[in-house]
């Protein structure tokens, strides 16, 4: 079987990757053990684009100790954003992200964070993943955040067939009960940094090994059903030339 979203699939999937881990140390999302408001998920999901658990854990603890609003961190300066926030990578770009978002929260939603995703799509650096994080994870409201590890662990089991983050949303709305909507980003995020990871998924030590489309084929030694969908984005304008010049070359 493999899983073509039916609820019951669903459900054995969360129940066997919730009882896994549970057992051992296993590494564990930043959002589920340190934002403490909806803010801090949203500075913290903003910080969290392009860099490891660690490194967001560790800046944006720094940056919530000497900013923990949206008030402070409007009026914060520049330099220290940056400063506080480096550990995350592109730290420029971030800290005046952060800054920039915080500041709409003041003059727009009297420094509070908006509790529909229209009104947390309008602000700036706040795309559909992190306004489905801020959903789950700041208010307990039902959304299904799509980070690359839930676009790719969705489709690897069959769940969804799709080619972007957007398009799994979709799918996940569509296909998954919106009870299980909450556990499905924290587990399949976990589950994607630990076993079914972007190169080498280790099948054999996976849960989810004899409902997976992906885990039952290459078991049999065979390819995957079919390639897997990774994230596709429009070719940039060096995307596009570079067939042009191997064309001219040949
Ligand atoms: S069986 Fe393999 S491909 Fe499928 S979810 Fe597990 S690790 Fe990922």
């Amino acid at each position: 079987m493999t899983g073509r979203g039916r609820a019951l699939d669903v459900e054995v999937v969360l129940d066997r990757l919730s009882a896994f881990y549970e057992r051992g140390d296993w590494r564990v999302p930043y959002l589920r053990d340190h934002a403490e408001s909806p803010f801090q998920v949203l500075i913290g999901t903003i910080l969290s684009q392009r860099t490891k658990d660690a490194n967001t854990d560790r800046a944006a603890l720094a940056l919530f100790r000497e900013f923990p609003d949206a008030a402070s961190l409007a009026a914060a300066p520049l330099e220290r954003v940056e400063r506080l926030v480096r550990p995350t990578g592109f730290y420029r770009v971030k800290a005046r992200a952060v800054r920039a978002c915080a500041q709409e929260l003041l003059e727009r939603f009297g420094g509070e964070v908006p509790r529909s995703m229209e009104a947390l799509l309008s602000l700036p650096s706040v795309g559909p993943k992190t306004a489905n994080c801020v959903l789950v994870f700041g208010f307990g409201i039902p959304g299904v955040p799509v980070d690359t590890h839930v676009h790719r662990i969705a489709n690897r089991l069959g769940i969804a067939r799709t080619r972007s983050p957007e398009e799994t949303e979709a799918a996940l709305r569509r296909r998954v009960p919106e009870r299980y909507w909450a556990p499905l980003n924290p587990l399949l995020v976990q589950h994607g940094q630990n076993v079914c990871r972007p190169r080498g998924p280790r099948c054999g030590a996976c849960p989810l090994e004899d409902l997976c489309a992906t885990g039952v084929a290459l078991a049999r030694g065979r390819p995957p059903p079919r390639p897997e969908d990774a994230p596709r984005r429009p070719p940039g304008p060096a995307a596009r030339a570079a067939p042009r010049r191997r064309s001219r070359a040949r």
